[in-house]
């Protein structure tokens, strides 16, 4: 008797001559009012100029049946967000040893924050799920599926995850043994050594081929979503973390050189590169959780000519996150971070993957930028190239299972040369971390399928001017991400605060709303 809670009704509508809502569809005008600065050649003086461009958006609130596939689907995270989604859909509550604990959603931007819709006449603020803010899907109503390298059913994956609590686990056993992982690409090259004995749920090929990008293909389409009469797929990858695939002139560069290299089976093409193909070429979109260079600028390329949405690199949930905000914080607040010192030991099987130097080194690469952008910003404590001391340490400890182990020592110069010193010993239970991040990567990007805009130079909503989607790399998803992937040639922002008020932003913008800027006048000019 599961009720669909996203027949749920809209919480508010935007009271505006500017927004129109239709049975399908809110459609409004909005105003970007940003500043474009210039500097004067004589006086070097820079020029601050407000400038405003305008643009329609248009938001479908038909709300789809939607299905999620996990290239890892066995795997720690794979399984822990699945018995999450289960566990939620049928209200499950528990025994734990401090009492009984409810199926929620915390730790998801989405489903467990919310927002500032605006003020009520006493200007009392008046908050709102995030949720809510667009008609989005609910977690709830997301079919599961996907692959594995490992043969293993979700209820005996979930055992050997060892993520959840017996008396949970007992509950969902019997619908997760119904649940298989498809068979997948395993290209030995790319994932740890020691991985292999998983290994017994492959594909024939040990290289890239078109085969296998027709079988994922055929996998999403016909597998999956006329299978279970859905509307709409998202694939994204929580599966190991691979090596670095090498750019190669002619190989990787462009759509057509990935695609032909595809067909000759050429070894520098990774498995999470070809289930990217197969989802672009499917007009599915396609996230990346881990770190590896899975968008080469080909299969960047294939997914701008395709118009589809992807999105990556690996989930922040952790040491990373912390990071993003404090960083932010610190330097924001004046103070010189002069060195950061990170240090992680983890016991489960991405620790073990982790292990080996080459998927090691996929890992570096993506926690050692994270600070960049907000240390460039700040030209008062830090001269053009100066960066803080960066170094990331990651060891594998059995022991502690998934319940990683993140130390963090932040070094700092104050005032007249004095220090300030925080270390962080913060104990991140990865995968239910990283779980309600793969429901927001769903939720957004699912969403961003339903938005559309135009540039708008009349006040006529009715205009045929034709509306087109957001730029095929989903920037808007760098909350949820560690080194997010833009737009070629645009910047990337890691701080924390940031990436969230832009996510919020935007989806105010696409119903009429201006961004909250936390002025509050009404508190302050009276
Ligand atoms: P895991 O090792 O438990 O799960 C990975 C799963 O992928 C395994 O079941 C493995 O059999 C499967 N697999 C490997 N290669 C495959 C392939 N080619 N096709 C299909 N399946 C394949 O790891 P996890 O803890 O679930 O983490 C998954 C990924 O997410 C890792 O790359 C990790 O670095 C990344 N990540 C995790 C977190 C977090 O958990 N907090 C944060 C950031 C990034």
């Amino acid at each position: 008797s599961y009720e669909s809670p996203s027949s749920s009704r809209e919480l508010f509508t935007v009271n505006s001559p500017n927004v129109v809502y239709r049975d399908d569809e809110v459609l409004s005008k909005y105003t970007y009012r940003t500043t474009t600065v210039t500097k004067d050649a004589s006086t070097g003086q820079y020029i601050a100029t407000p400038t405003e461009t305008r643009y329609d958006f248009r938001v479908d609130r038909r709300i789809p049946k939607v299905g999620v596939m996990l290239v890892g689907w066995g795997g720690n995270n794979g399984t822990t967000v699945t018995a999450g989604l289960l566990a939620n859909r049928r209200g499950l509550v528990w025994d734990t040893r401090e009492g009984p604990r409810a199926a929620n959603y915390y730790g998801s931007l989405v489903m467990g924050s919310t927002m500032k819709l605006g003020i009520d006449a006493e200007h009392r603020d008046v908050n709102i799920p995030l949720h809510n803010v667009l008609p989005m899907v609910h977690p709830n109503d997301l079919m599961v599926g996907g692959w594995d390298i490992s043969n293993m059913n979700l209820a005996e994956a979930m055992d050997r995850a060892a993520v959840l609590q017996p008396t949970l686990k007992m509950q969902l056993k019997k619908e997760m043994a119904q649940m298989v992982p498809l068979p997948s690409i395993y290209y030995p090259d790319f994932i740890a050594s020691n991985q292999s004995g998983r290994a017994n749920h492959v594909l024939p090929g040990d290289r890239a081929c078109m085969a296998h990008v027709d079988q994922i293909r055929k996998d999403i389409r016909s597998d999956f979503k006329s299978a279970n009469n859905l509307d709409k797929v998202v694939v994204l990858w929580t599966a190991n973390t691979e090596r670095y695939a090498d750019i190669v002139a002619g190989i990787n560069d462009t759509a057509d050189n990935l695609l032909e290299a595809i067909t000759q089976g050429h070894k520098e093409i990774a498995p999470s590169t070809i289930f990217a193909v197969a989802s672009i070429l499917e007009k599915t979109p396609f996230i990346n959780g881990s770190p590896q260079n899975t968008f080469v600028p080909g299969a960047i390329d294939l997914a701008q000519k395709h118009g589809v949405f992807i999105g990556g690199d690996d989930f922040k949930s952790g040491q990373t996150k912390m990071k993003s905000a404090l960083v932010e914080f610190l330097i924001n607040a004046g103070i010189k971070l002069v060195s950061i010192a990170s240090y992680n030991h983890l016991g489960n099987n991405d620790g073990r993957n982790l292990s080996e130097q080459k998927q090691f080194r996929s890992k570096e690469i993506s926690k050692s930028n994270v600070v960049d952008d907000m240390v460039e910003a700040n030209t008062i404590l830090y001269k053009e190239g100066e960066h803080p001391d960066h170094t990331v340490v990651i060891k594998y400890m059995p022991a502690v299972g998934d319940d990683k182990r993140a130390l963090d020592e932040y070094y700092a110069e104050i005032f007249l040369g004095g220090h300030q010193t925080i270390s962080i010993f913060n104990v991140c239970e990865d995968s239910l971390l990283a779980s309600p991040l793969i429901i927001d990567l769903v939720l957004i990007t699912e969403m961003m399928t339903r938005i559309q805009w135009r540039s708008s130079s009349s006040n006529d909503l009715e205009s045929t001017i034709p509306y087109e989607s957001f730029h095929s790399v989903l920037s808007i998803l760098s909350y949820m991400l560690k080194a997010p992937l833009t737009p070629p040639g645009t910047p990337v922002v890691n701080a924390l605060g940031k990436q969230r008020a832009a996510l919020i932003n935007i989806f105010r913008a696409c119903v009429g709303l201006e961004p909250e800027s936390d002025l509050a006048l009404e508190h302050r000019l009276f």
